[in-house]
C-alpha cells in the first residue's frame, strides 16, 4: 500500500486567541501605541507583559524590545561587553547570533560541537583558557540543552559572563531550572516561528540590577524607565543613565497586547509541541537508516523542531532526499549545504567574521544533520505520516 502525500504547509502557526484580537482592537482603537503613551496612573501593556513575563520565567527582571537578535545586543553591551573584546561561542546557532556578537564589536571564539548538537565541553574549557574570553554566548540551538553544570564550572572558573540565547528554550528546563536562569542574563525572541508569536519582538532577562537598569536605558526609555514593568531601584538608574547610550528598540503595546494573550497558553503549548515531537522521533527511529541521539533526562526541552541524522546516506545524497521529500510534502532542510539556503547555520558561511577557524567537528556533524519544523497547526496523524515519508524516501535511498 503507498503512503499518502503530505498536504499542509510547513510555516503556518496558529491564529492568535480570541481575547488576544479584542485586545489589539482596543489598543489600535486607543491609538497609544508607544509603550511610554500612558495615562495618569495608566500601566503600559509592555509593562505588564514585562511583569507578566519575569514571573514566568522566575527571573528578576525582564526588558521587552522589538528581537531576540537585538536583546543579545543589549544583553552583551548590559553586561560591560566592550569593543574588540573576545567571546566564546558554540558554532551551531543562527545568523541572528554572530550578527549580535558582530554589531557589539566582539571577536567570536567558536567553540565546536558534539554528535547530539550540544557544545563541545572539553573544546569549551580548553578555549575559555587559551583565549581568555570574558564572555560567552551560548545558544541552545534547536533547544538542545548542554550539561550545564559543566558550563557553568568553567564560566566560574575563568570570571566568564555567560549570556544565555533562548530563542528555542523559552519553556524549558534543565535539572528544574528554567532554560535562561543560568547566565548573568538571557535573550528570547517572539518572531513568528518561536514559542509565543508577536511577528517580531525579544525579551531579555536578568537578576542583575545593574544589567537590568543598563538594558532599560539602552532600549530608549527617555528617561521614563521608572514605567518599566521591572525597574530596578532608582539609584541604580542613577548610577547608569547618563552613561548608557540610547539604542532604540523598544516593544509597543500593540506585540506586549499579542503576548500577553498568549503567555497563559505557553506551557500547553510546550506539551503539544512534544506531542507531535515524540511522535515523529518514534515514527523516524522505525528505521534503522535515522540516528536520532537520546535526550538526556534533566533536559526538559520543548520539540518545536525535530533533528535527525540518515546514517546510512553519503552527506552528498542529502540533497536528493531533501528534494525528494519535498516532492511528497514534507519540507527538509539541510544544515550541512555550502550555499546557505533561506537560513544560515553554518558558521563558515559568516565571511565578516575575521579569522574564521576550521571546526572538523561541527562541519561533520552538520554535513549530516537534517533539520523540521514542527508547527502546532499539525496533528499527530500529521507527524506520523511525515515520519512514514522520511523513513521511507531514506530508506529507499539507502537501498541503491
Ligand atoms: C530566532 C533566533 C534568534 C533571534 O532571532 P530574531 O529574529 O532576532 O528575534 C536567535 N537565536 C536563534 C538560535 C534563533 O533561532
Amino acid at each position: 500500500m503507498s503512503i499518502q502525500n503530505f498536504e499542509k504547509p510547513f510555516t503556518q502557526q496558529e491564529g492568535m486567541p480570541d481575547e488576544v484580537i479584542e485586545r489589539a482592537v482596543e489598543i489600535l482603537k486607543g491609538g497609544r501605541l508607544h509603550r511610554y503613551n500612558t495615562l495618569e496612573g495608566e500601566v503600559a501593556e509592555a509593562a505588564l507583559l514585562e511583569q507578566e513575563y519575569a514571573k514566568y520565567q522566575e527571573a528578576k527582571y525582564c526588558i521587552a524590545c522589538t528581537s531576540g537578535g537585538y536583546a543579545m545586543q543589549i544583553a552583551l553591551r548590559s553586561c560591560g561587553f566592550k569593543h574588540g573584546d573576545k567571546i566564546l561561542a558554540n558554532a551551531y546557532t543562527l545568523a541572528p547570533v554572530p550578527g549580535a556578537i558582530h554589531a557589539a564589536g566582539g571577536r567570536p571564539v567558536f567553540v565546536e560541537i558534539k554528535d547530539n548538537w550540544h557544545i563541545d565541553i572539553d573544546d569549551l574549557r580548553e578555549k575559555a583558557k587559551s583565549s581568555k574570553a570574558k564572555f560567552m554566548m551560548l545558544s541552545h540551538m534547536r533547544g538542545h540543552i548542554a550539561d550545564m553544570d559543566a558550563i557553568m564550572e568553567i564560566c566560574q572558573e575563568h570570571d566568564i559572563s555567560l549570556i544565555e540565547d533562548c530563542a528555542h528554550t523559552m519553556g524549558a528546563k534543565w535539572k528544574g531550572v528554567r532554560s535562561g536562569n543560568f547566565g548573568r542574563a538571557a535573550c528570547f525572541s517572539n518572531q513568528t516561528y518561536k514559542h509565543m508569536n508577536s511577528g517580531e519582538g525579544g525579551f531579555l532577562t536578568t537578576n542583575d540590577d545593574e544589567v537590568a537598569a543598563r538594558a532599560i536605558v539602552m532600549t530608549g526609555s527617555y528617561m521614563l524607565y521608572q514605567r518599566h514593568g521591572t525597574p530596578p531601584p532608582e539609584e541604580v538608574f542613577q548610577k547608569v543613565r547618563l552613561e548608557t547610550p540610547n539604542m532604540s528598540g523598544r516593544m509597543d503595546n500593540l506585540r506586549a497586547a499579542m503576548l500577553r494573550g498568549q503567555l497563559p497558553y505557553l506551557d500547553t503549548n510546550c506539551r503539544r509541541w512534544n506531542e507531535r515531537y515524540q511522535t515523529l522521533e518514534a515514527g523516524l527511529r522505525k528505521s534503522k537508516n535515522i540516528h536520532l541521539p537520546e535526550r538526556k533526562q534533566h533536559e526538559e526541552y520543548v520539540g518545536s523542531s525535530i533533528q535527525f541524522q540518515p546514517i546510512s546516506l553519503d552527506p552528498k545524497d542529502i540533497p536528493t532526499l531533501v528534494a525528494n521529500c519535498g516532492k511528497r510534502g514534507v519540507e527538509i532542510k539541510w544544515f550541512g549545504d555550502d550555499e546557505p539556503k533561506a537560513f544560515t547555520s553554518r558558521y563558515d558561511s559568516w565571511h565578516y567574521i575575521e579569522d574564521l577557524p576550521d571546526l572538523p567537528k561541527t562541519s561533520e556533524v552538520l554535513s549530516r544533520t537534517c533539520d523540521m519544523r514542527v508547527p502546532l497547526t499539525f496533528n499527530l496523524d500529521d507527524c506520523a505520516l511525515i515520519a512514514e515519508i522520511i523513513c521511507d524516501e531514506v530508506d529507499q535511498l539507502s537501498d541503491v
